[in-house]
């Protein structure tokens, strides 16, 4: 492969197709990771791609494979993620250059400092010759395992709204106030927890969390005035997303209207979800199935880079199972045999696309 480091920090490796004006299939996933992580988030999915290259042994085909190792994926130094990704589908503006780290070094200098030209940023974007983008990454959560399958096909990626909901009661004496002549804000906001929690059990596919409560004025022996609490609520699908979180907003009203609190709420994130091609997802399963698994189909409740790439090209994710479930941890891990079954299923993927006239003839539709 001939490597480069884009304007943005991403590793990129370039192996050629069998005519030099032959398409490209992009293959990759994030360089980065979190703080005390595992050692699989990401970086197999890069692995997996050069896996790849190497499993052909030369072997040329129609369409060129660029493996990309993305940067800043999680967030972690600037707050906002998918800096790399971003950089391919045009997306990287002033305003994300002008971002500033904890020690308070932009994005636009930590570029510079890396030695990278910020005024070739726009050549990261994908061109024209591009046919899809595909990403390996381990699932992250237990649903795999739980359905004792090794490898799944992603349809979608979950659409998402984070939300910050305010209950205002009355700070008062947690002696002298009887129990039917209190405003408490934190009781509201307890009732609604468990509300939202009762609801995203009994929805289909929907989670909804409550990660962060704070209370004022927050002593023992004083009812709550004021009780601050976050929303995190996913669904694949945006309408029942925006029905559930339609919901839980009217239940938020009714139980302070009953108990006299008044409930304010603002939206910090609101996200539909994306779709991954269908076309290559089929060919993922076919190809899970060829390599003697039997596919499972799931929507990813994390955002990947393969999201953002969905902007301009037609993109898929194959999961590997993670054991435990467990991931963003040391104790983070993946199976032998299933790193295998995902090699080859990638090695089946290829040889299906080299081989479907309904692939190869996307660019020249573009
Ligand atoms: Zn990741």
């Amino acid at each position: 492969m001939k490597v480069s480091v884009d304007a943005v920090g991403n590793l990129r490796g370039f192996y050629a197709g069998a005519s030099p004006s032959a398409p490209r299939l992009l293959i990759g996933s994030h360089l980065d990771t979190v703080p005390n992580a595992g050692a699989f988030d990401g970086i197999l999915g890069v692995l997996l791609a050069i896996g790849l290259v190497e499993s052909l042994r030369g072997q040329k085909l129609p369409f060129g494979i660029e493996v990309v190792g993305f940067s800043e994926e999680e967030g972690v130094r600037f707050g906002v993620p998918f800096i790399g990704s971003r950089a391919l589908v045009g997306r990287v503006d002033e305003e994300l250059l002008g971002r500033k780290d904890a020690n308070g070094i932009s994005v636009r200098n930590a570029i510079q400092d890396f030695g990278l030209n910020l005024n070739e940023i726009s050549k990261a974007a994908v061109g024209d010759d591009v046919l899809g983008y595909l990403e390996f990454h381990i699932e992250q959560g237990p649903v795999l395992e739980k359905a004792g399958r090794p490898l799944g096909a992603v349809e979608a990626i979950v659409g998402q709204n984070r939300l910050d909901f305010i209950f205002s009661g009355q700070a008062n004496h947690a002696g002298t106030t009887p129990m039917n002549l209190r405003r408490d804000a934190l009781a509201a906001a307890a009732e609604w927890i468990v509300t939202v929690e009762t609801l995203a059990r009994r929805t289909a596919d929907l989670v909804a969390t409550v990660g962060f409560l704070e209370t004022k004025p927050g002593a023992t022996n004083v009812i709550a005035g004021e009780a601050r609490a976050t929303l995190d609520i996913r669904h694949a699908s945006d309408r029942a997303r925006t029905e559930a979180l339609d919901e839980v907003i009217r239940q938020a009203e009714a139980i302070a209207a009953r108990r006299d609190v008044i409930v304010k709420w603002r939206t910090l994130l609101s996200q539909n979800a994306v779709a991954m091609d269908p076309f290559l997802t089929e060919q993922i399963g076919h190809a899970i199935q060829k390599s003697g698994c039997e596919p499972y189909h799931m929507a990813s409740g994390a955002g990947h880079d393969a999201m953002i790439l969905a902007e301009k090209v037609p993109a898929a994710m194959i999961f590997l199972r993670t054991p435990g479930g467990i991931s963003h941890d040391p104790a983070e891990s993946v199976h032998l045999d299933d790193v295998a079954k995902a090699l080859e299923c990638g090695h089946h993927v290829l040889t299906q696309l080299a081989a479907s006239q309904e692939f190869l003839g996307r660019t020249c539709r573009a």
